[in-house]
């Protein structure tokens, strides 16, 4: 299993972070073992003084799959999650000040919060859904699919010309404003029209 990200797929964000607006999507991976096993704590690695929450919807992939047509990646998933995209944004920014790959500021060890999955007839509209992140119990990032730059579709077209999917692949679909830095003690919760989708504990 791999876990595809998007970077800089919400215009908001992309101001934030004084990025520049992509002509194509920004795609990197995560490693499987990014993965936060579940119920499990998230402990921020002593590498990082700054790791951020980036909270994105996520997409499984169902089968097989390189250079899907737009019109057909439809039939490539069936389920929609919530995640988390968490970055150890000062290796990221001294990494990027380089032109090095992110690599270590984004596939470490629990990097990838994968929540539960919601399968996708449950939505009327796939970019028109909105999804939370609470922070202690405050909102911090609150998004709409219909704001990303690249649909989901695109996406999943886009990616499939360089990486063949496979069933259980993960797309991380990028991140809205408001991502901001978790300190030990903090509690995130993760919504998607309402419905949790994952809750976690930072140490
Ligand atoms: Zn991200």
């Amino acid at each position: 299993m791999k876990i595809i990200c998007i970077g800089r797929n919400y215009v908001d964000h992309i101001a934030e972070l004084n990025n520049e607006k992509p002509s194509e999507p920004v795609v990197f991976i995560k490693p499987d073992s990014a993965v936060l096993p579940k119920e499990q704590d998230f402990y921020i690695p002593e590498f990082s003084q700054d790791v951020h929450y980036e909270v994105e919807v996520l997409v499984k992939i169902k089968k097989v799959g390189k250079h899907i047509d737009v019109n057909f990646a439809k039939n490539y998933y069936d389920e929609i999650g919530l995640g988390i995209d968490f970055t150890a944004r000062d290796l990221q920014a001294q990494l990027k000040e380089k032109g090095l790959p992110w690599e270590k500021a984004k596939g470490f060890d629990g990097a990838a919060v994968v929540g539960a999955w919601l399968p996708k007839s449950h939505f009327k509209d796939l970019n028109n859904i909105n999804f939370q992140l609470k922070k202690n119990n405050e909102v911090v990032q609150d998004g709409n699919t219909g704001l990303m730059i690249w649909k989901i579709d695109e996406l999943i077209s886009y990616v499939s010309r360089y990486f063949m999917l496979k069933k259980g692949d993960i797309i991380f679909t990028g991140t809205p404003a408001g991502v901001g830095k978790v300190k030990a003690e903090d509690y995130l919760v993760g919504t998607l029209e309402n419905t949790e989708l994952f809750s976690l504990n930072i140490k």
